[in-house]
């Protein structure tokens, strides 16, 4: 049994300079790309859902096809993570779920209320062997429902929005977290930024230094490939202006600090749309979903493939593995009942 928490694998990227992907699912065709890739990288590998997928794709459909990828795949380690949660009620029932790690995101609430509400899913998580992340800090952009700010916004005010180190480590110490997402100038989307970013590097050194130990989350961290936007613009698209996070920079963080999981949606967005259209626009008689949906599948392949190079997480399975079992195969309580069952 493969499937686990994030605990294995952020043991090893601390300091072992990789990050983990945790790549966005809400659909067969994008969880086969992310697997597949993966499988050929022999890489380790963190599915997550968000509240919005679990609406569009009926969760019972979502956690069978991730539970087939599990079948499939028994020397892959495998995270199933709920992104940006919003309420205790939905980390329940994501423990209920069977998911091995959850996001609780108090970050737009005071920090006070931030704490109370993950102190509750951590006790929650904890109690169930569920792993639990919190969100510390302002992203900007747009994710489903996580609004951010605008990137005018963002970028002037930039400085003010950041993790403050000394708040986190009060943070980690009053809420027991496992992971922290800290804001270091990423954002969310595909029109993250009016100029060139740069991450806030040396904000993660001084939150290294109040939190040693603590694996950080970068979340917003798509890099907006120029060539998936030059596709969707060719073929009929109108997505001008679309920027992202360098891949050079978001190599840097994950190689050289203790950046642990690295949040890609958007790439995968970008990079089944472009094939798409490129299918539409080359062959307009085409109608069979699966000519054109198969090569969008191929597209994530291709894009997750490179992706796992930028976090060092490529060849890292067996590892991983070592160190679950050295754990002793820690897995929640949701598993162990079904396998006494
Ligand atoms: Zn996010």
């Amino acid at each position: 049994m493969p499937l686990m928490t994030t605990k294995p694998m952020f043991d090893l990227a601390y300091g072992g300079g990789f990050a983990v992907g945790a790549f966005n699912v809400n659909n067969m065709e994008i969880t086969q790309g992310i697997v597949d890739a993966c499988v050929a990288e022999k890489s380790p590998m963190i599915l997550q859902i968000s509240k919005g997928a679990r609406k569009y794709a009926n969760m019972r459909y979502l956690k069978h096809i991730i539970d087939a990828a599990v079948e499939d795949h028994p020397d892959l380690p495998i995270a199933i993570h709920l992104d940006h949660g919003d309420t205790l009620d939905l980390a329940k029932t994501c423990v209920k779920d069977g998911f091995t790690s959850v996001m609780i995101d108090g970050s737009h609430l005071p920090f006070e209320e931030n704490i109370k509400l993950t102190a509750a899913v951590v006790k929650a998580g904890h109690g169930a062997g569920v792993v639990v992340e919190a969100e510390l800090g302002m992203l900007g952009g747009i994710e489903e429902h996580v609004v951010g700010l605008s990137a005018e916004e963002y970028e002037k005010n930039v400085e003010k929005f950041l993790t403050d180190p000394v708040q986190a480590a009060d943070f980690w110490k009053r809420t027991g977290v496992d992971s922290l997402a800290i804001a270091i100038g990423t954002s969310h989307g595909a029109y993250k930024f009016k100029n060139e970013p740069k991450l806030a590097i040396g904000r993660i050194e001084q939150i290294m230094k109040t939190c040693p130990g603590l694996p950080l989350v970068m979340h917003g961290s798509s890099s907006v490939p120029r060539e998936f936007i030059d596709l969707i613009n060719k073929y009929g698209g109108n997505m001008p202006n679309a920027m992202g996070v360098p891949e050079e920079q978001i190599h840097t963080a994950v190689s050289k600090y203790g950046v642990c999981k690295v949040n890609i949606d958007t790439d995968l967005r970008l990079a089944l749309t472009a094939k798409i259209r490129e299918v539409f626009a080359t062959k307009p008689a085409e109608f069979d979903p699966r000519n054109y949906l198969g090569p969008g599948r191929e597209a994530i392949v291709g894009m997750v493939r490179r992706k796992l190079h930028v976090l060092n997480c490529a060849g890292k399975a067996e590892a991983v593995i070592k160190q679950w079992k050295k754990l002793g195969n820690p897995l929640p309580v949701f598993y162990t009942k079904a396998a006494h069952a």
